[in-house]
């Protein structure tokens, strides 16, 4: 299934996105996800479901994040060619970090570029969501079944701060750092390789292929589960392809990947 989250009458809602003359519509309403509050709370009053929903274009849909997760988990330097552009060994294990749930942002959502930072890099990546707990997976043990679908990140990264702080809670971690969507989709398979792309203004700036990852997804669930439960909505961002670089207020970054559609946000100076 393809499916979006979105504000439709003061609720937010899922639904299920589907190609209607080449343009993805929300045709129906989906179920919403377990880990969503905002859904418990609805059932609570089965009132709030009783919406007569007439199918849209997603494009008219006012979108949010796709997912409420309860926790981000990021990889660094997951493809050769960008551990290399920033002069950085390849890792010989993943080398992860988080990001906050304060910086999830909706597509199209302005990326607010802090006072505190001179250079503001995008990082075009895939990101899946977690559809079961997952709690020390097991070596062979099939994976697939946890992954409830893919969707697209931008890793927006205030790379001044990441390297003066040694550490990279704060550089990764502004408010509006997280745009995730539109949709997410268990319809791609990252090991038989997707194309990540990033344009900037329309310039393409980024080209990978989920073929060149140092560590799969099934590596990284492993290793990360050794350490921490995954939850059902949570987000793991997957790495980016070489090509990264700064930008400047104004400026609108599109991160595409085949079978998930456009991720676009244009970012602009944090406002007083
Ligand atoms: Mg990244």
């Amino acid at each position: 299934m393809t499916y979006c989250r979105f504000e439709f009458e003061g609720q937010a809602l899922y639904g299920v996105v589907e190609e209607r003359g080449g343009e993805p519509w929300i045709v129906d309403l989906a179920p919403g996800m377990e880990e969503d509050l905002a859904y418990k709370l609805a059932h609570l009053s089965a009132a709030a479901w009783s919406f007569d929903f007439e199918p849209m274009p997603l494009s008219a849909a006012k979108l949010l994040p796709p997912v409420t997760p309860s926790k981000i988990i990021c990889v660094g330097r997951n493809y050769r060619d960008h551990a290399k552009e920033l002069g950085n060994e390849v890792p010989a294990e993943p080398l992860l970090f988080f990001k906050p749930v304060s910086s999830l942002l909706a597509p199209g959502g302005v990326v607010r570029m802090p006072a505190l930072s001179e250079r503001v890099d995008f990082e075009g990546e895939l990101a899946l969501v977690v559809g079961k707990r997952i709690q020390k997976l097991r070596t062979g043990e099939d994976w697939r079944g946890f992954v409830r679908g893919y969707t697209i990140a931008n890793d927006v990264t205030a790379r001044d701060i990441q390297k003066k702080d040694g550490q990279w809670t704060r550089g990764k971690g502004f408010d509006t750092f997280c745009p995730v969507g539109p949709v997410v989709s268990d319809g791609i398979d990252p090991d038989a390789g997707v194309v990540v792309e990033t344009r900037v203004n329309g310039e393409l700036k980024q080209h990978g292929s989920t073929k060149d990852f140092i560590f799969s997804i099934g590596d990284l669930l492993r290793y990360i589960s050794a350490a921490i439960t995954l939850e059902p909505g949570d987000l793991v961002l997957t790495g980016t392809p070489a090509g990264v670089g700064p930008l400047k207020a104004g400026d609108r970054v599109d991160v595409s990947i085949e079978g998930l559609g456009v991720l676009s946000n244009p970012f602009d100076a944090e406002t007083a």
